[in-house]
């Protein structure tokens, strides 16, 4: 067994560090979050000419087509720095990149040079206003074919930087007579500029520099050739990109632990109580030792999905497990750092905060954790219990 980075991934990791050091500092990440900016384009600039989309683009189209591993040193970088722009980025990689690649050689070609460039943005619209977990239950949003178009019709909700967003890859119901809803899904790639659309950010919580949006389409027309992947079999292609989606929010979710934890260190012997920093209590060191040993595990297990990935073997159980583990640890670490920092930690002007408030939303996006335990249980053999 080899835990090792190679010298190439170790050289990636040394400059996304050194790139976030100097350009997604504490106070622009702050800025962001109190102006509900989204990161601006001219990061997106920067970081394509460190080649960070590159990565995810196929080299037969401009791209570097990395291996997850990599991937990931360079998405752990991010994710420490800022959440928001992790989730940001993430979105247009995961769902843009991942989905694009099941398109026509004509949207690769036209599309994914571009996306290697940074100059386009995407979004998954997925979740409608009745349900989440239950999408093939809840969903409604059809589209109908007219000529060589396609005309949508139906309504989105919770769909991350759709407001930003260049296009939205729109799953629908494309076989409104079948009764099986899996096989009756297709999945659009539609332009933001497309007439009938209309976007609207939703107030929220946490992470609040990569805004979730509501998104309605009022006939919305698509050139079929916009297809990603086959008609009717849009389901079964989702449930591809979902493995990777996991494991990338596991990975923002041990970003966002691991900067807690440094910032907890870091005050835990500034502060002081009683004459001593309060590092020196030991119920304050045991918070700190918990918290390193759930980063330590998160990691490992998140790293182990991408080279079971790399290596062809599968890896969904492993994926599941790891975005659980990593937004409860998460989770954890910000609710832990928020004692650690008491009233410090309560006002807008400590980052703490805001830690606990972006902490939240890995806990039930883009799978709650009361599903992913369903689905594990059912990896072992155990009925569906819903
Ligand atoms: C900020 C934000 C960003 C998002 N970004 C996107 C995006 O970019 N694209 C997109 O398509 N969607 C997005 N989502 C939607 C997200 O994936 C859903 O919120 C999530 O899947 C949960 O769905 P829900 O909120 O409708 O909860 P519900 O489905 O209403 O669930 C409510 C509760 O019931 C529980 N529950 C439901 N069924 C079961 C069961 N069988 N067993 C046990 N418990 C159950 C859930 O675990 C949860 O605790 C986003 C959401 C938010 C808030």
């Amino acid at each position: 067994m080899d835990f090792s980075f190679t010298h190439e991934q170790e050289l990636i990791r040394a400059s996304l560090r050194e790139f976030c050091e100097k350009e997604v500092t504490r106070e622009r990440v702050r800025e962001w979050d109190e102006n509900l900016n989204f990161p601006p384009q001219e990061l997106w600039d920067k970081m394509a000419e460190l080649g960070f989309f590159a990565f995810s683009v196929p080299p037969e189209y401009g791209g570097e087509g990395a291996d997850m591993v990599t991937a990931m040193v360079a998405f752990e970088e991010i994710s420490k720095a800022s959440t928001a722009l992790a989730l940001a980025v993430g979105a247009t990689v995961g769902f843009g990149a991942r989905m694009l690649e099941l398109g026509s050689e004509e949207l690769k070609g036209n599309v994914f040079p571009q996306l290697a460039k940074g100059k386009v943005k995407f979004s998954l619209g997925l979740t409608e206003p009745a349900g989440g977990t239950d999408i093939l239950g809840a969903i409604s949003t059809y589209a109908v074919k007219d000529g060589d178009d396609y005309v949508i019709n139906g309504q989105k909700i919770y769909i991350t930087g759709a407001h930003v967003a260049d296009y939205i890859n729109t799953v629908v119901i494309t076989d409104r007579e079948n009764p099986k809803r899996s096989r009756a899904l297709s999945t659009f790639m539609v332009p933001t500029s497309a007439p009938g659309l209309d976007i609207r950010l939703i107030p929220k919580v946490g992470v609040h520099a990569c805004g979730a949006c509501e998104v309605f389409y009022d006939n919305v027309r698509v050139p079929a050739g916009n297809l990603l992947g086959t008609l009717n079999n849009g389901w079964y292609e989702l449930l591809n990109t979902l493995n990777p989606e996991r494991i990338g929010v596991a990975m923002i979710s041990l970003g966002l632990a691991e900067a807690v934890f440094e910032d907890c260190l870091s005050y835990v012997k500034e502060r002081h109580a009683f004459g001593k920093p309060i590092g020196q209590f030991q119920i304050i060191q045991h918070y700190l030792a918990d918290m390193a040993m759930g980063i330590e595990l998160a990691r490992n297990l998140i790293y182990k999905c991408a080279w079971l990935c790399d290596n062809g073997y599968p890896y969904h159980v492993e994926a599941t497990m790891a975005k659980l583990y990593a937004a409860d640890v998460a989770l954890k670490a910000a609710t832990t750092g928020m004692e650690i920092f008491a009233g410090y930690g309560y006002t807008m002007e400590c980052d703490m905060q805001r830690y606990w408030r972006d902490s939240q939303q890995m806990v039930f996006s883009p799978i709650s954790q009361e599903m992913s335990k369903n689905f594990l249980a059912q990896c072992y053999g155990l009925p569906k219990s819903f």
